[in-house]
């Protein structure tokens, strides 16, 4: 088994919603942003290249078919993640699955594609089974109206009208592949995290349970978190354990810090290797 950590983009979000109740004077400290409170962000993938075969891509960042409405995020460097996986030697045909932690644009965007003068949808990896939640599906078809504006039903209903949408109820091992599926609840219902068997270790990616280094701290919240009290509880859940096994974390949207291990230091966590 193989695995490659993609840089699919960047974009920017404002310090006081990455770190909701936590004051300036305290997150600035421990992320950097600009003058106007933005803190750059990055939206990784990661590329699972399988035992038995499958090629098991998680997370998509934003694609292009949105840009224009979210130009206030000021995203740049954005991968076409279909060439960017051909320079790993896998064509996007040949991607067997596609987790998606959640249905937030900046996570599944680029799982389909539109034809700019026609308006056509197309499918980015037309013979992958598209692994989300049943929980947070049920909540992308009927949102809350405060979490609406993170959803575009465009990124997703192609791939349901194809059949490639697999619904996940429950914790789950997909196949053999050694990786596994858990549920955690509070940035959105549902959220999918990918728990993979490397020879050495198991790496996790937590995608916005944990997006950030700094969000180690099980008292920083986004304020972009839909049920913050239950986020503090899912969130010591994932640390607790990663410390226990040793798991190393990829922090999803995290510019400066793109994985490490963790371990208890007082009532907090403290990072080590591999930053
Ligand atoms: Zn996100």
């Amino acid at each position: 088994m193989k695995y490659y950590i993609i840089n699919t983009g960047y974009f920017y979000a404002d310090g006081g919603v990455m770190f909701g109740a936590i004051p300036k004077a305290a997150w600035k400290k421990r992320y950097d942003a600009g003058d106007a409170n933005d803190c750059r962000l990055v939206m990784r993938s990661l590329l699972v290249l399988a035992d038995d075969g499958r090629v098991i891509l998680v997370d998509a960042g934003v694609g292009t078919k949105q840009l224009k409405k979210l130009a206030s995020y000021k995203f740049s460097g954005l991968l076409d993640l279909r060439q960017g996986l051909l320079q790993l030697g896998v064509k996007a045909e040949a991607v067997t699955d596609v987790v998606l932690t959640h249905l937030h644009f900046d996570h599944c965007g680029s799982v389909t594609l539109k034809d700019e003068e026609t308006g056509e949808l197309s499918l980015s990896f037309p013979h992958a089974r598209h692994w989300v939640s049943r929980a947070q599906w049920e909540n992308f078809l009927s949102p809350h109206p405060l979490e609406k504006d993170s959803y575009f039903l465009e990124d997703m209903m192609p791939v349901e009208e194809a059949g490639l949408l697999q619904l996940v109820e429950a914790d789950c091992e997909m196949g053999s592949s050694g990786v596994s599926l858990r549920l955690y609840d509070g940035h959105t219902p549902g959220q999918l995290v990918p728990y993979i068997a490397a020879p050495d270790k198991t790496v996790v990616f937590p995608g916005d349970v944990v997006p950030l280094a700094a969000h180690c701290s099980p008292a920083w919240i986004s304020a972009y978190d839909t049920s913050p009290l239950i986020s503090y509880h899912e969130k010591i859940r994932l640390l607790e354990e990663a410390v226990d096994k040793g798991q190393q974390l990829i922090f999803c949207h995290d510019a400066y810090t793109p994985q490490t291990f963790i371990r208890r230091a007082g009532k907090y966590y403290s990072l080590y290797g591999n930053f």
